[in-house]
């Protein structure tokens, strides 16, 4: 039987860059995004008829970039394609990722009817100085009424995208908009603390970089979106990602769990598992698509040709990515997952670095799972350096 597997699709399109953003992604007109979704459809189409059957699918994530940038048309067309070749399960997550200032009543009508059931939308902050110095194209209004405009469409998994660690953000400002966000009742949170990427603007400018909040209140604003969101009713399911019950994000929990995904799209990553021939074992890839619109505009190549940085992961990195992605999870790993998956025990493999981590109370071992602790959490990275 095919295993189910995941479909990321990249969309590179914005209304303009954000002050603070180094993701792929850059403004075009609806001329260039035809001619990409163009290219996208076939590369759905080619990836597709490499594939021995169509494989089961139990989400597609639709992320960028902006894909509500995209007409409706094109939504559709994108959607229709992999239909065309993939199977998707009957309860398949559906999600895209929206930024306020590119959506309507009509899009988000067409959104359901051509089958997203989740949308991602990025609101990063109620206060409309923030979003202002963040160079984000829309208020905290024009986030509302969309907010209230995709409801009244029928989407009823809805996440908001929030930030904190913000230049000149103040404790105050933080909580506000974390209460803001709450009265929306969404089903899913995610807040991340601002990440300095260097060369963008916000990383080049000296006066807003005097105020970012320094490290203490960084802390103390992660404590508060805990106490704040679970007060209200979501749990933590993963370091940055809240939840109503029941309402985690198929799609990322895949990425913390060894569901393989393909990637459609510019600079889009995929991990695949290439089942074992009479000339070849098992193998566990990861690669991704070129980076350069024009080379991917042009696609004269079979599919899987155009994917560069080929990695053929080995058992040890495997191991580690069990560890380190299971680990983000707050529920944690189970040893006999490991053992069903290795062959081997966890404790052989990790039992020095493991042992060290609960004597400093930084893991816990209850009920069976391996988990983080809270302490744990404020220094997940260097943990997982461990495992690696
Ligand atoms: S909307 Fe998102 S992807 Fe687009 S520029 Fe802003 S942060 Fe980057």
């Amino acid at each position: 039987m095919l295993p189910e597997i995941e479909l990321y699709i990249h969309i590179p399109f914005c209304i303009r860059k954000c002050n603070y953003c180094d993701f792929l992604s850059f403004p075009a007109g609806e001329e260039l995004q035809n001619r990409y979704v163009d290219a996208l459809c076939q590369e759905i189409s080619d990836t597709g008829a490499c594939l021995p059957l169509p494989y089961p699918v139990r989400s597609i994530f639709m992320g960028g970039g902006t894909p509500s940038i995209l007409s409706i048309y094109n939504i559709r067309r994108i959607l229709s394609r992999i239909r065309e070749h993939f199977n998707l399960t009957e309860k398949a997550e559906i999600s895209m990722e929206a930024n306020p200032g590119t959506l309507s009543s009509e899009k988000l009508a067409a959104y359901r009817e051509a089958g997203v059931n989740r949308l991602s939308i990025g609101l990063q902050s109620a206060d409309d100085e923030c979003l202002r110095m963040l160079g984000r194209i829309h208020s905290w209004p024009e986030f509302r009424k969309n907010y209230l405009q995709a409801r009244k469409a029928g989407f009823d998994n809805i996440n908001i995208d929030i930030m904190s660690a913000l230049p000149g953000q103040s404790l105050e400002s933080y909580l506000k908009t974390l209460k803001e966000v709450i009265k929306l009742q969404p089903e899913h949170i995610s807040s991340y603390s601002l990440i300095l990427e260097e060369g963008t603007p916000l990383y080049n400018d000296d006066s807003l970089l005097k105020i970012l909040p320094d490290e203490e209140t960084d802390r103390l604003m992660y404590e508060m979106t805990k106490k704040t969101l679970e007060d209200a009713g979501y749990h933590r399911y993963e370091i940055s990602n809240y939840a109503k019950e029941g309402k985690e994000c198929i799609h990322n929990l895949g990425y913390w769990e060894d569901v393989p995904y393909l990637g459609f799209g510019l600079g889009a990553a995929s991990y695949w598992k290439e089942k074992s021939s009479t000339d070849r074992p098992e193998r566990f890839l990861r690669f991704s698509n070129v980076r350069d619109l024009h080379t991917y505009l042009i696609q004269p190549y079979l599919p899987f040709e155009y994917r560069q940085d080929y990695q053929q992961l080995s058992r040890e990195e495997r191991m580690a990515e069990f560890m380190f992605l299971g680990l983000r999870k707050i529920r944690g790993v189970t040893p006999g997952h490991f053992k069903e998956r290795f062959g081997c025990d966890m404790e052989s493999v990790y039992g020095e670095p493991i042992r060290k981590f609960l004597d400093m109370g930084l893991l816990s071992m209850k009920d069976g799972r391996l988990a983080l602790t809270e302490q744990g959490i404020n220094v997940s990275n260097q943990i997982f350096c461990e495992f690696i």
